[in-house]
């Protein structure tokens, strides 16, 4: 039994390890890397979040072509803890019974040891609604209304009943939002006017936001969030004082939380200016995304560095078995000792996954002649269109350029795992400042990987030009961007990266360690953790002031 936690975070997803499919992307794998930081440090925290049954949508390609796939993962509960314990939500007027199943992080090996998640469940059969809990981010709104009540007010009754009620609530985006009405909700059943039981309840949130795009932030109309019973308690008039009309989940999670953050700095300004006209919200601070190194950073990378070493000889064993794990399973066998890029992220339009294509002329040459090989992952958000047709035109690419492009198709905590320590370089050129973070970076980074990549999300502050990696496009945000950034990248891939990967190797195991050095601390989760437990928890932040 674990004593009373500080802090219950409350996510929609959860990336703890790649047998466990409850994660989309950055956000889950952010939330399991806090969650295993906390069990290093021994903070007091545990996890809230939802027993996805059929998981996050997988993609295979046949004949060039995407297809989504939702497998059932029945088995995932066999590494579940029972708890005995139950609750209830009622939802569009129906009694939800949640089955909450515990995730003990304990017996897990060394260095992948968490402190303990609890999952919501559904899937009963005596349930009228067992499939609330079916997919993660699949279907419409009424069903993901559906979903964040129970991870919100599941969430909060689930701990309330296991006898862990926490003193703090960090909401990890929007979603967890119907947790601060349920506590408004309770408050006022013991008698407090609207107005205190707010209060109340704020001075137990704090609230992480993601999505630096406004189209990004979850709206839901009054009437739906009505109609299923997501007021909690509350009339319309309370609601939109809380929420707006329609109903922004960020909006509410400013004004329910005390404390608030984006994930870097230069993210935190971003957030600032998107919601400066929110009024009752408190500031938002940067605080940088952190990884958690032993379970990014390579074993044998981390003694080597630790010992000083040879990098090379190590790196180039990763490098072999990335190169290993492509030929298995796309039947293409990339060249050890030529440039290799890793390119693994979500494929969403913003991250520009095709922009080195964009000149022929300049980049078909590199491939033609095996000088630059480039792997490329991504998973396309299963209502995306845009984000199939990226993957799409990689997977043209691969057909164009068969030698030296490879794509892997159903990106996931493995393939980031391989990718992320067996390339040589980490290419990421988002539209700035549309990147709030970036984790893969860093972990490409720790396993001296060495970063090529816009100055967006986390790398402003980490990047020394030349040193530990390489800056693109200057910190652009004009018109052109998709030309201004391509042509920096071709500039520095061809005038600096490549001439130091082909003529200057000790120059290039320099760049490693620096790399190395200059990330392992300072963008670890425990760092994250400590940042948040000083800025956040500790009541550091301003208390809000109503009205403004
Ligand atoms: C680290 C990671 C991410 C987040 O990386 P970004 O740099 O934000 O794209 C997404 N998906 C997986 C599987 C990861 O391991």
């Amino acid at each position: 039994m674990e004593k009373r936690p500080r802090v219950g975070y409350l996510c929609m997803e959860w990336g703890l390890d790649p047998s466990l499919p409850l994660y989309a992307g950055g956000l889950g794998i952010l939330a399991g890397d806090i969650l295993k930081a906390a069990y290093d440090l021994r903070f007091p925290m545990v996890g809230v979040g939802i027993l996805w049954r059929q998981g996050y949508v997988r993609q295979v390609v046949e004949d060039g072509r995407v297809i989504d796939a939702y497998p059932r993962y029945d088995d995932v509960r066999l590494q579940l803890q029972e708890t005995g314990v139950d609750v209830t939500v009622e939802i569009r007027r129906r009694p939800v019974r949640i089955k909450v199943w515990r995730l003990d992080g304990r017996s897990r090996p060394e260095g992948a040891r968490h402190a303990p998640l609890f999952l919501l469940d559904t899937d009963l059969p005596d349930n009228a609604d067992r499939w609330i809990t079916g997919q993660l981010y699949g279907w419409f709104g009424e069903e993901r209304v559906a979903q964040e009540m129970v991870l919100g007010i599941g969430g909060v009754r689930a701990l309330q009943a296991l006898g862990l009620e926490p003193e703090l609530f960090h909401f990890n985006e929007g979603h967890a939002v119907l947790a601060g009405l349920e506590l408004i909700r309770q408050g006022m059943e013991q008698g407090l006017p609207f107005e205190q039981a707010w209060q109340a309840a704020r001075r137990r949130i704090v609230f992480t936001t993601h999505t630096p795009v406004k189209e990004g932030n979850e709206v839901h109309p009054l009437d739906l969030l009505e109609y299923m019973g997501a007021f909690c308690g509350l009339n319309r008039r309370q609601m939109i004082r809380i929420g707006g009309d329609p109903f922004q989940m960020t909006v509410a999670a400013l004004r329910l939380a005390r404390a608030a953050n984006g994930v870097s700095e230069l993210h935190g300004r971003t957030a600032r200016r998107m919601w400066a006209d929110v009024t009752n919200a408190p500031p938002i601070q940067g605080i940088t995304n952190g990884v958690h190194v032993p379970t990014w950073q390579d074993p044998q990378m981390a003694a080597a560095y630790a010992s000083g070493e040879d990098l090379w000889a190590v790196h180039q064993s990763l490098k072999q078995e990335l190169i290993d794990f492509v030929e298995r399973r796309t039947g293409v066998r990339l060249a050890l000792d030529r440039l290799l890029i890793g390119f693994a992220r979500r494929a969403a339009p913003y991250k520009r996954a095709d922009l080195i294509f964009r000149d022929p002329d300049v980049i078909g040459p590199l491939l033609e002649s095996g000088r630059v090989q480039i792997i490329f992952s991504g998973k396309a958000h299963p209502l995306d269109d845009r984000g199939h047709e990226i993957v799409q035109s990689l997977i043209a690419m691969q057909r164009r350029y068969p030698r030296a492009v490879v794509f892997l198709p159903d990106y996931d905590m493995a393939i980031a795992r391989m990718v992320t320590r067996g390339a040589d370089v980490w290419l990421n050129n988002p539209r700035r400042p549309m990147e709030a973070s970036g984790t893969s970076g860093m972990k490409a980074a720790i396993n001296g990987v060495l970063n090529l990549s816009v100055l967006d999300g986390w790398w402003p502050e980490a990047c020394r030009h030349g040193e530990n990696g390489w800056q693109i496009g200057g910190g652009y945000e004009g018109p052109d961007a998709d030309a201004h950034d391509a042509r920096s990248l071709y500039e520095t891939l061809m005038g600096e990266v490549l001439p130091a990967y082909e003529g200057d190797r000790a120059r290039w195991v320099r760049m490693m360690r620096e790399s190395i050095a200059s990330v392992v601390e300072r963008f670890s989760a425990s760092r994250m953790l400590q940042r948040y437990a000083e800025a956040l928890y500790r009541g550091g932040a301003a208390e809000p002031v109503a009205g403004r």
